[in-house]
């Protein structure tokens, strides 16, 4: 099913025509090159009609090809990367995107990319795109709510809001977003809040970054908290092995000592409220770091940060004096992916990948 290092195909979408938006009966010579690069999702499926449920269905070109209008925005040149549901992404396949958008993108003509992927795990791949990627150059992620087939497919005009997005003078230095029914959010900040609204990124307490109407982008706000670490130029097969487990109300720990005796190289604890733990999973937490394995506390609550405020026992205050860190702002899946960059990066260094998460969004210093 797998379908990853495909051929890139140039659609050839040279035709030039009146532009009602940019009132301007003569042809457009010198039109932007964007790249799509398609990945799969919800927007490149149908439902099939025996069993009711969506699969992948539309291929790259017939993506671009139904979008009404697109050839008098941008000349569009579709990558195809992968035709899977984004619930099968893993790191090592944002990793290789990263590196193909970056490609890609080394091309002087092409002004900017859009990538279309499934919007269940959009929020978290955006966000390692946005911490690997070497360009400067506009890379918008967009998807759809409704399949290909559906009465509304969202796809098409997802997609022709992206490109104009990425064509767009007044969307520079946003680093990667993800866009969908017109609002641009930034990829630190945004997260999934609908399971099958179309209306369903949101940015949080953030905000959105701006919106697309008609031919062009409202800026509304500027980005902030990006971090960098580009990829090193030769993966290993496999990235560090970085579990995420949720406390609740009577864990005990025990996921948290398997993951590590698992071989986890890192951990991500999604606490609760300001980044609190009970006493059982403080103590797995201890059994981690005694070992050496860095471990990240973020919080299953919707807006603010983790914050070192409660000294007792699991308490965010009282995890941090024993050695591990806060995730800011972050959503854990996204804690995560950046711990797992980190290490990759600086491979154990406790200090270096502390220094990392101290650049996030909400950080306490
Ligand atoms: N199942 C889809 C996915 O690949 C959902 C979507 O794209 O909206 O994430």
């Amino acid at each position: 099913m797998m379908n990853r290092l495909l051929l890139v195909t140039w659609a050839s979408l040279f035709t030039l025509a009146t532009t009602v938006a940019l009132a301007d009966d003569a042809p457009r010579a010198s039109l932007p090159t964007v790249a799509v690069i398609t990945t799969g999702g919800t927007i490149a499926e149908k439902t099939d009609p025996k069993t009711g449920g969506a699969v992948p269905a539309v291929s790259g070109k017939d993506l671009v090809a139904a979008v009404p209008g697109l050839e008098k925005v941008a000349k569009v040149v579709v990558v195809a990367y992968s035709d899977i549901d984004s619930s099968h992404m893993t790191p090592e396949l944002w990793a290789g995107l990263s590196q193909r958008v970056d490609k890609v993108l080394s091309n002087p003509k092409i002004v900017g990319a859009v990538v279309t992927h499934g919007t269940d795990t959009m929020a978290a791949g955006s966000f390692f795109l946005d911490a690997t990627l070497k360009t400067n150059k506009p890379v918008v992620f967009t998807g759809a709510m409704n399949d290909a087939s559906s009465a509304n497919p969202d796809g098409p005009g997802n997609i022709l809001n992206a490109v104009i997005q990425a064509t767009s003078k007044n969307a520079q230095n946003w680093g990667v977003t993800v866009t969908l029914n017109r609002y641009i959010n930034s990829a630190s900040e945004v997260r999934k809040t609908h399971t099958t609204n179309p209306q369903t990124f949101e940015s949080g307490e953030k905000g959105y970054l701006g919106y697309v109407f008609g031919d062009h982008v409202v800026r509304i706000n500027e980005r902030v908290g990006r971090i960098r670490i580009p990829l090193p130029k030769k993966l290993p097969k496999k990235l560090p092995k970085v579990p995420l487990i949720a406390a609740y109300a009577g864990a005990d720990g025990s996921l948290v000592r398997a993951a590590v005796d698992g071989g986890a190289e890192g951990l991500v604890v999604e606490g609760v409220g300001a980044g609190n733990v009970n006493a059982e999973i403080n103590e797995a937490i201890h059994y981690a770091l005694a070992k050496k394995i860095p471990v990240v506390i973020t919080t299953r609550v919707y807006n603010g940060a983790v914050e070192p405020v409660y000294g007792d026992q699991g308490g965010g205050r009282d995890l941090v004096k024993e050695g591990a860190m806060l995730g800011g702002a972050l959503i854990s899946p996204k804690a995560r992916l950046l711990l797992i960059i980190a290490l990759l990066k600086h491979g154990n260094d406790q200090k270096a990948i502390k220094r990392v998460f101290s650049q996030v969004r909400g950080a306490s210093r």
